[in-house]
């Protein structure tokens, strides 16, 4: 296959149901024994031992098990390991695997080759969008992981892009791994972060799937939104109408939402940034995670001081929200959140 010629039948990107009719096949088990070995990893189709020698050759014909490779492999002293990986279009994407202290393994995936919404903050949004990934990009990322490390427990789709903006191609990840005759992952273990698409929170409510939401906020002070986020905070995605859009996600699918923000010293840490936090998740069920912001050398902002980041949260808590602080992994290798697309060439 010409590395730049769009992949016909990646298994990594076809249901149980697609496979026996793109494939052709004359009993719908084949296709379920076909769907079961992608989803465990299986790298050649020599590997498939229940399918008939005939058949192995007969798919090698017609399709292909994977559409793109691992360039490299980084791996932090902390146990974060982020893959480059080189899609058929000679684009990269980044995916990075984060362990916390009690061995939960998480595959932060990428849902797009760069992005377009330039968030002031954001390595990724430095580089401009060059194309959705198909849903067979997405779910390589998490089987090369898992070659790596093992099953892993989650899934994040906080990687390079806005999920929101490619939402066919979350939706095809998610029924491929939460099948039930594949990798069978639970929904309660996907995670999406927006940066904050009203009209893509409210189609994530009304059609599915209702997998955990998070919502970079950022700030709610809306001028310093403006700044920060400049391409997501259009008029239709203010914050009076992302308060509304987060308040019915929480209702229709009965998840509690996560409000995220990147804490830039100096910039949105001060007592009226709490106090404009407090007042935003007044009257919605939210958790708040706070992200110490981690350093790209290109980008005007520092990392806050430990007593800044306290002093917010002293804040936070006092009013009686529920506050997380999240722990910084991956900074050695350009892996940690803000950090995707440091090493892209
Ligand atoms: S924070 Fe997310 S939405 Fe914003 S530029 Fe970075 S990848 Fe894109």
């Amino acid at each position: 296959m010409p590395e730049t010629e769009l992949p016909q039948n990646v298994l990594t990107g076809l249901l149980p149901e697609e496979i026996f009719d793109n494939l052709e096949l004359s009993q719908s088990f084949r296709a379920k024994q076909i769907f079961k070995w992608v989803g465990n990893g299986a790298k050649t189709f020599d590997q498939m031992t229940n399918l008939s020698l005939d058949l192995r050759n007969e798919l090698k014909k017609k399709a292909v098990l994977r559409s793109s490779k691992v360039e490299s492999v980084l791996k932090d002293p902390d146990g974060t390991i982020k893959l480059q990986i080189h899609l058929y279009d000679d684009n990269i994407v980044e995916t990075v695997l984060l362990t916390d202290k009690e061995g939960r393994k998480t595959a932060c995936v990428s849902c797009q080759a760069g992005c377009a919404m330039k968030c002031a903050f954001c390595m990724t949004g430095t580089l401009g969008l060059s194309r959705n990934l198909q849903a067979y990009e997405i779910v390589e990322q998490f089987l090369f992981l898992e070659e790596i490390a093992g099953k892993l427990d989650n899934i994040v789709f906080m990687g390079m892009g806005e999920p929101l903006q490619n939402l066919a191609g979350i939706r095809k990840t998610v029924s491929i791994l939460c099948h039930k005759d594949g990798r069978a992952l639970s929904s309660k273990r996907i995670t999406l972060s927006t940066c904050g698409i009203v009209k893509g929170i409210y189609d994530l409510a009304d059609n599915g799937p209702h997998i955990r939401l998070a919502v970079s906020l950022t700030t709610a002070n809306q001028t310093l939104r403006e700044q920060l986020m400049p391409v997501c905070v259009a008029k239709e995605n203010s914050l009076e109408q992302l308060k509304k859009a987060i308040g019915y996600y929480a209702q229709k699918s009965g998840k509690r939402v996560t409000l995220e923000a990147a804490l830039l010293h100096n910039t949105n840490t001060d007592a009226q940034s709490a106090r404009k936090l407090i007042d935003f998740a007044k009257n919605i069920d939210v958790n708040i995670n706070l992200i110490p912001w981690n350093p790209v050398s290109i980008l005007p902002f520092e990392s806050p001081s430990f007593n800044e980041v306290h002093d917010f949260i002293d804040l936070l808590e006092k009013a009686g929200l529920n506050v997380t602080l999240r722990k910084k992994r991956g900074q050695k290798i350009g892996g940690a959140c803000g950090q995707l697309g440091k090493t892209v060439k």
